[in-house]
């Protein structure tokens, strides 16, 4: 039977080995721990892991309350989303996205809240664009369908598109607006037609909430060209209510789809993937799964995430981030951007993943929805 582990580490050793749930289901089997990469970048972090990948937060605020990520209790009426003037301008995204492209940042992800809900999201992409940077967004598609073309022509090169379930039912219930799956799947088929390709379809699985659909999910998208991937339910935050005994690890779900459509492990794309990719045997395409609670890839992370409001965080778990709004607002250049940026980078230590326990999981961290995924 699958173990799934919490492995603990003083700075040399691993210390302890806790066992955290038993997966009751079958194989396959998880990936061994990965070693820490050897630096491959001028700027590395204390495990030698290079700054690739910047996550930017366009706005804290959302039309849909996903029970994973914003429940309604909490972020209700009285909910104090950041004020408009706390947000970083589309020129100052820019400054530090160019500083971080010179750190070696090769992939930019737009997200939130709910990006397109951000005024005048296309100009800020054109800016982006300019930076000739492999550059994405996520989204749960409630604006995509008018907006595709005009995100596409502005220089978006991909997109992902949230969607937890295809029973109408369950969908609803998830984004706890009561929001259509036939609208977000018009917003797919809109984006193909603006010519994405392939768009990727993220679905968060919760025990006992969607995952009685994830094989009817996989069986809509095989032969579509359009790549579901299954995200492990995660304890970001700490509004979620997260419980170890809600997620479907990953290997079940490959497990459930496999039952019905046979499929195989392929190598990643490039070093560092965060989603494991599996193939159908009958040779119809591929899934995801994005293994964050039971394989953990911190090896391999080299993501930062910008803030709405000008923080850096080096961990999409993490309780604090560092300030870079205000060298933007009080003169600084880029050369101390850039230094500022580097310190931050190369004292980064962060693992969480790896040492995920059931107290860690109760810790202040931030919310998915300030900082985007
Ligand atoms: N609003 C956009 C959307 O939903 O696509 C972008 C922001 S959302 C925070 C980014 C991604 O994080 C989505 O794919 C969402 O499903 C995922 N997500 C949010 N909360 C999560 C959780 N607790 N566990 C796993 N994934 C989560
Ligand atoms: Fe909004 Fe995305 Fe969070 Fe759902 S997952 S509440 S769509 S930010
Ligand atoms: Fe990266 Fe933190 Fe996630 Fe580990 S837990 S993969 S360090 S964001």
């Amino acid at each position: 039977m699958l173990r799934c582990v919490s492995i603990h580490f003083n700075s040399r050793n691993v210390t302890k080995v806790i066992p955290l749930f038993d997966a009751r289901a079958g194989a396959p089997l998880p990936r061994p721990p990965a070693a820490y990469a050897a630096p491959t970048g001028t700027l590395t972090d204390t495990h030698g892991r290079s700054l690739r990948d910047l996550r930017i937060s366009v706005t804290d605020r959302c039309n849909f309350r996903c029970v994973y990520c914003m429940p309604k209790e909490v972020f209700d009426n009285n909910y104090q989303f950041l004020p408009h003037r706390d947000l970083l301008t589309f020129e100052e995204i820019t400054r530090v996205a160019r500083i971080a492209k010179d750190h070696g940042v090769e992939k930019i992800r737009l997200t939130g809240g709910e990006p397109l809900l951000r005024k005048n999201i296309e100009r800020l992409i054109a800016m982006l664009a300019t930076l000739d940077l492999d550059l994405t967004l996520t989204t749960n598609g409630s604006a995509l369908a008018q907006k595709a073309r005009m995100l596409r022509d502005a220089g978006l090169t991909r997109v992902t598109v949230s969607l937890d379930s295809l029973d109408d039912a369950t969908f609803r219930a998830m984004n706890d607006v009561d929001y259509p799956v036939q609208k977000v799947l018009d917003a797919i088929d809109a984006a193909a037609a603006a010519g994405f390709d392939p768009i990727k379809i993220n679905a968060v699985v919760k025990r006992g909430t969607n995952d009685h659909d994830i094989v009817a999910m996989a069986r809509h998208f095989k032969g579509t060209g359009r790549i579901l991937r299954f995200i492990e339910f995660m304890d970001v935050g700490a509004s979620n209510g997260w419980r170890m005994d809600d997620v479907i690890p990953s290997a079940e779900v490959v497990a459930r789809i496999s039952a019905v459509f046979p499929l195989e492990a392929i190598d990643p794309n490039y070093p560092g993937e965060v989603a494991e990719r599996w193939r159908y045997v009958d040779g119809s395409g591929e899934i995801g799964v994005i293994s964050s609670v039971t394989q953990a890839f911190c090896s391999t992370c080299t993501r930062a995430r910008l803030s709405t409001e000008g923080k850096l965080y080096t961990c999409l778990f993490a309780t604090e981030g560092h300030d870079l709004r205000n060298l933007l607002r009080t003169g600084a250049d880029d050369a101390a951007i850039a230094a500022a940026m580097a310190g931050i980078w190369s004292q980064r230590s962060d693992r969480y993943s790896e040492i995920r326990t059931a107290e860690t999981a109760g810790l202040k961290k931030i919310e998915m929805s300030y900082i985007g995924g």
